[in-house]
């Protein structure tokens, strides 16, 4: 019996394509609107590394550029921080900002597997030696196992595991705007944080960039574009350029997944299905991909039973460790500004070393 993977977004294609490599047979359902837009996405080293093991190194390396430097700044353009992002990762990780669009075309090329598009997934059931999906027209088919890459709002989560936690709103903040632009003339990753919100720019070509622009302290995004101009309208020139170029404007809610539960039976969770975290260290596709990498070891000697658990025992502890970075980095975005910009050139470099640190190292595998 083969795998279904519910959902062909990175995670879902990540995990096919794991799978394939292990010669484990797959299909994947997707209901047909998977979020690419014209957006872009920040791939950290250990994202590249996951890629890298997935076999799309030389392929990721055509996409999108490098990021060598990041920048930490205040709303009056002073630099509070830099990392050499280049030392940090290394030749083989470095980091890199991809269109989604792009990431998502590299992941399904030469995918050795059905991509059944449109099909939606109503409801997942373990079974006994499996797992039994319902689609949308009411036909049900039963599968060895399958793996919930839906994201967010995860039918899988929902209807495998009555007993998860769905999604909350961050801590970061309600909902965020991303974009793309002209390059104002910045040349790494540069955030400029006040007491409005935070405003992150990513080189994305030599000529574009990528912005995600946020509230810090769970604050109200309003999802009508003058927020961002009436919030940053008085940061430094290269965001107010930004701010005249917009295109692919893109509002969405930030929402995190926090369960105690992965799997049921032949049933399991990867991605955003299982963890979605605010974007604060940009582990959702390195998570993804990690999740897939980790499923298809377990999967790939052909004994089925207890996968599941397996599978969350390996990966949980790398997914909290996100977890609680993500929370601290909150906690102190929230602080009264003046105490933000005087303790970020202290602690700021401590928290990248501290985040990234064990995430370069392997993760866990059977
Ligand atoms: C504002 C924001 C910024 C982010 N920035 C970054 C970043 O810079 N770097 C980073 O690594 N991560 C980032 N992330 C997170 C990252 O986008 C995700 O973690 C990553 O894309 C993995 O998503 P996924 O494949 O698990 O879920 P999704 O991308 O949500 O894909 C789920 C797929 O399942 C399909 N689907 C859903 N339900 C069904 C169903 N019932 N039947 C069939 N198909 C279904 C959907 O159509 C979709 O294609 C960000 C997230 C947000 C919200």
């Amino acid at each position: 019996m083969d795998v279904l993977v519910v959902g062909g977004g990175i995670a879902g294609l990540a995990t096919a394509r794991a799978l394939r490599r292990r010669d484990v047979p797959v299909t994947v359902a997707e209901r047909g609107d998977t979020d690419a837009g014209g957006l872009a996405i920040n791939l950290p080293g250990n994202a590249v590394t996951a890629f890298a093991a997935l076999g799309l190194a030389d392929g990721l390396r055509k996409l999108g550029r490098t990021t060598r430097r990041r920048e930490y700044r205040s709303a009056r353009d002073r630099l509070l921080f830099a990392v050499d992002e280049d030392a940090f990762w290394g030749p083989e990780a470095r980091p890199r900002c991809v269109r989604r669009s792009d990431l998502l075309a590299l992941l399904a090329d030469g995918l050795d597997a059905p991509v059944r598009r449109p099909l939606t997934v109503t409801a997942v059931r373990p079974v006994p030696g499996g797992a039994e999906a319902t689609f949308a027209d009411g036909s049900r088919q039963t599968f060895g196992l399958v793996a919930g890459a839906d994201g967010v709002h995860s039918v899988v989560r929902a209807t495998a595991m009555p007993g998860a936690t769905g999604p909350k709103t961050a801590l970061l903040s309600a909902a965020s705007w991303r974009f793309m632009a002209p390059n104002p003339g910045i040349d790494g990753w540069t955030v400029w944080s006040g007491k409005g919100g935070a405003f992150l720019l990513i080189p994305v070509d030599d000529d574009t960039v990528y912005g995600y622009a946020s509230a810090t302290g769970g604050a109200a995004v309003s999802a009508d574009a003058s927020w961002l101009h009436n919030t940053f309208g008085d940061y430094p020139a290269p965001v107010r350029r930004v701010l005249d170029g917009l295109t692919d404007l893109y509002h969405s809610p930030v929402e995190e997944v926090r369960t105690g539960t992965w799997a049921s039976g032949n049933c399991v969770l990867v991605g955003d299905a299982a963890h979605a975290t605010a974007p604060v260290w940009a582990q959702g596709a390195a998570l993804a991909v990690e999740d897939g990498l980790v499923l298809a070891d377990l999967l790939a000697d052909g004994d089925w039973d207890g996968a599941g658990a397996r599978y969350e025992q390996l990966r949980r502890e790398r997914v909290t460790h996100v977890q609680a970075a993500t929370d601290r980095f909150s906690r102190a975005a929230a602080l009264p500004v003046w105490l933000r910009d005087l303790l970020l050139p202290r602690i700021g470099p401590r928290t990248y070393h501290a985040t990234y640190d064990p995430l370069r190292h392997p993760f866990p595998t059977p």
